[in-house]
Formats: structure tokens, C-alpha cells, sequence
């Protein structure tokens, strides 16, 4: 059964009539959970997709979203400001997912992950009562929902703080051979070091085996140009991109190529360093060479997202220099299992040098994903506020915290 929620109200009957009817409830807002969280089977999805309302405040800096919005509609209501906050890289992607895992994007070096901006979350919980969540109220709550997933209730609107990011940006890409690929890793490692705040390193392997080193840069373009004279010491590219664009358009442009009704599998870990052996695995994805080899990617980390205290919320891994990312997008069933084994040939080959994984980019790991998304400290935290706000794991279709009454 599915209930697509247009209001608070219909959000607590929905979780009402699920525990009344003994339902498991799934939580839908962008569906990008690749391995289907949102749909329980035989129980009830409560569908947050009507509940996309967002409103901007732009004397304020503010922005309050509902929790069923996708990532674009916050970025189009903010840009009219020339005004954004972090949001991740797909327009497609929940508001609601994205943020409470953390929240990724090409924002976070200058102003923290999506959690780290939100000033207050409307919450739903299991006993079907409506609270709030902020520095103020249940501080204790504000501290899990931001990074501790679904696991607490169901947020129906987010405050968010908003920053005067312009509406320019700049995408830096250069191609290499595969046989040209570790010398350029080395030079974009050591760039990255010293890399601005407005610049986001990302680093690319395709299934045509060709490396793609770069940056998004969200700012004045014109104040990336030491930086992209910097790109010289990589060597000479196979093929250059420079473009500029405009936030909005930043915010869309890997929509078509994720798109939704894609088969997807993948993998991540977060590094804390990217020694030569690391970008050696990275470039041979766990493969020998005339083995299929599946795509992989780095985004930088650092920046405002170390600069928060690490007690200050339930994300864990601040200290990340890359997330690493392995996995396969197809369409053919027949593709599943050569291609998802390569994928997860490709993330043990990076599993030494790893220190913890993203929640949010957790598959089909269970318990043991979830241990490795959290500090031990930070999970024990987590486990005695479930205990207080969902101690029958009403809300389990995510990647759980699992009650300890339980
Ligand atoms: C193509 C693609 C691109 C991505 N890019 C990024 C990125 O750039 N940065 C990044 O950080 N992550 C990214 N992710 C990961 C993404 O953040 C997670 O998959 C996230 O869970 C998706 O949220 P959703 O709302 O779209 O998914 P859904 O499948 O709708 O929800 C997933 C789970 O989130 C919880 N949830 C969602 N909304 C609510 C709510 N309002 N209240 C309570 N619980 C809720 C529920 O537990 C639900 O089961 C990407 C994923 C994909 C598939």
C-alpha cells in the first residue's frame, strides 16, 4: 500500500494506521536509494512526494523545505537570490535522504554538508507526534538527525541556512590515458593539498578506461585561473574541458546519465589519505588487465567540513580527504552479476587504505555498513536515541540503527 502524503496531517495518519495495521513502513522522498529502502514488501510506503513546498526568506537567509522536495527545487528557489546551500550533484535526489545522511556537494568545502547547514528539522515520529528538532529544542535530536538517517522519524520540513553563493561556476576536466593516469593522480593529489575553498577535486576512471582529473568550482570563474594554470603539472591531456555555467545548470548536468529507472550498484569508502599505492589500486580497480574493469570516482572533502567539531552531529568522518566510489549503472539484468562482482572487486582493491564509509552511500552491507558510517562513540549515541525516540525500530527500512531494547 502506498500513501502519498500532501500534509503533516496525512503523515501521522499514515504512520497511525501502519503501527494500528502491524504494516512496515518504508519512507519515500527521492527513491534514490539504490537498493530500494523506500518499498517495503507487503507493507505501507508513506510517500513524501507531494510534500515539495519550499519557501526563501532572502533578508533572512533562510530557506524552509518540505521533506518530500527534490534537491532542484530547493537550488532554483535559493538561486533566484543568487543565494544556495550544500546539495548534492543529482537534481533528482531527495532533499529528505540526502540530508539526513549528511549531504554531499560541490557547496560543502565552503559552507559544511547539507546537515551541518540546517537550523531546525519538523519531525514525525514513530507515536505519530510532531516535534521540532534545533540547536534549542531536543539538541539531542538535532545532534542524530544530522547525519543518523531515517531512523528517528519522519522529517515533513527542514530549515535551512542559505549563503550568497552568486550563480557562476566553472567545471575543469582533463583526460588521460589510462598508461598517463598515475602520474596526473600524483600531481591532482598534491594540487588538491593546497586546493581553494570554492574548488571541489573530483577524479574519474570510465569503462572506456580513460582518466578524467578536474574540479567544480562554485564562484567568480575568473578566480580559478591560478588554479587551472596549476592543472599544467599534471602533464599533457589527452582532451581538456573548461566551462562555465551557471549554478543551476552545475546542479543538473549528471541528471540524464543517473537517471532514474537505471539498474545501479555501487560501492564507497572515505579515505583520509591518498598514498601512490592507493592511486595504483585505484587506476587497476581490482582487476588484472584483461578482466572487466568498473568506473570509480573521488570527490574532495575538507575544507568547512572539517572545521566542525566533530561532537557537534551524528556524522562521523570529517577528517575525509576523498570519498571513493565504485559502481555500474546498465540496463540489462543479464549485465548484474559480471558487473556488480567487478564493482566489488574494485572497492576491496580500496578497501586497505579506507577508514569508514559514507551512510548514504551504503548498499547492501547491513549491520556491518553501519558500523563502519559511525564512530563507536558516536553509534552507542545513536542507539540510546533511537532507545528514546523509536525503541520498536518502527522506522527500520534504512540503514538501521537498531534499538538496544530490541
Ligand atoms: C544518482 C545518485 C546521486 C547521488 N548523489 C549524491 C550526492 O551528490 N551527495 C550525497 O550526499 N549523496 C548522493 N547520493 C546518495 C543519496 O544521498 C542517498 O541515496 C539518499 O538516501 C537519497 O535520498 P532520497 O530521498 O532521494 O531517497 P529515498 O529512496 O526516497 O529515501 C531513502 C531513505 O531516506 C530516508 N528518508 C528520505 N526522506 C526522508 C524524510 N523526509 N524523513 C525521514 N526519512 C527520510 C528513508 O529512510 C528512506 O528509506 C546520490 C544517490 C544517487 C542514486
Amino acid at each position: 500500500m502506498i500513501i502519498r502524503a500532501a500534509s503533516v496531517e496525512d503523515v501521522v495518519a499514515a504512520v497511525r494506521t501502519a503501527r494500528e495495521l502491524d504494516l512496515e513502513i518504508g519512507v519515500r522522498c527521492g527513491g534514490h536509494s539504490s537498493i530500494g529502502l523506500a518499498v517495503p514488501e507487503d507493507g505501507l510506503m508513506i510517500d513524501l512526494t507531494p510534500l515539495t513546498g519550499v519557501r526563501v526568506d532572502p533578508a533572512r537567509r533562510r530557506a524552509w523545505i518540505q521533506g518530500g522536495a527534490l534537491l532542484g527545487v530547493l537550488d532554483r528557489a535559493a538561486q533566484r537570490y543568487g543565494l544556495a546551500t550544500t546539495a548534492g550533484n543529482v537534481s533528482h535526489t531527495g532533499v529528505g535522504g540526502l540530508t539526513l545522511g549528511g549531504g554531499m556537494g560541490w557547496l560543502a568545502r565552503q559552507y559544511g554538508l547539507a546537515c551541518d547547514n540546517v537550523v531546525s528539522y519538523t519531525m514525525v515520529t514513530a507515536d505519530g507526534e510532531v516535534v521540532r528538532a534545533s540547536r534549542t529544542e531536543r539538541p539531542d535530536l538535532f545532534w542524530g538527525l544530522r547525519g543518523g538517517g531515517g531512523n528517528f522519524g519522519i522529517v515533513t520540513e527542514f530549515e535551512f541556512r542559505l549563503h550568497p553563493v552568486g550563480t557562476r561556476t566553472l567545471v575543469a576536466e582533463y583526460t588521460f590515458p589510462l598508461d598517463k593516469a598515475i602520474p596526473a593522480l600524483k600531481a591532482w593529489r598534491d594540487l588538491n593539498a593546497e586546493a581553494p575553498r570554492e574548488a571541489t577535486f573530483t577524479a574519474g576512471i570510465g569503462r572506456d578506461n580513460q582518466a578524467t582529473l578536474g574540479f567544480v568550482w562554485v564562484g567568480d570563474p575568473q578566480r580559478a585561473s591560478r588554479l587551472l594554470h596549476g592543472f599544467q603539472a599534471l602533464g599533457r591531456p589527452a582532451a581538456t574541458h573548461v566551462a562555465e555555467m551557471s549554478y543551476v545548470d552545475l546542479q543538473c548536468r549528471e541528471d540524464t546519465v543517473e537517471r532514474h529507472s537505471l539498474r545501479r550498484y555501487s560501492k564507497g569508502h572515505y579515505l583520509q589519505q591518498f598514498p601512490d599505492a592507493a592511486i595504483e589500486a585505484f587506476v587497476h580497480r581490482g582487476a588484472s588487465d584483461d578482466e572487466f574493469r568498473p568506473s570509480v570516482g573521488l570527490q574532495a572533502y575538507g575544507g568547512a567540513i572539517a572545521d566542525v567539531p566533530d561532537e557537534d552531529a551524528a556524522f562521523s568522518h570529517r577528517a575525509t580527504l576523498f570519498e571513493f566510489g565504485t559502481g555500474t549503472n546498465r540496463t540489462d539484468p543479464a549485465d548484474d552479476e559480471i558487473r556488480i562482482a567487478a564493482a566489488r572487486r574494485s572497492a576491496a582493491a580500496m578497501a586497505p587504505f579506507a577508514h569508514g564509509v559514507y551512510v548514504n552511500a551504503l548498499s547492501d552491507e547491513g549491520a556491518e555498513g553501519v558500523h563502519r558510517a559511525y564512530s563507536p562513540d558516536k553509534l552507542t549515541r545513536l542507539v540510546a536515541l533511537k532507545d528514546t525516540y523509536d525503541p520498536h525500530n518502527v522506522f527500520h527500512h534504512n540503514q538501521n540503527i537498531q534499538p538496544s531494547t530490541r
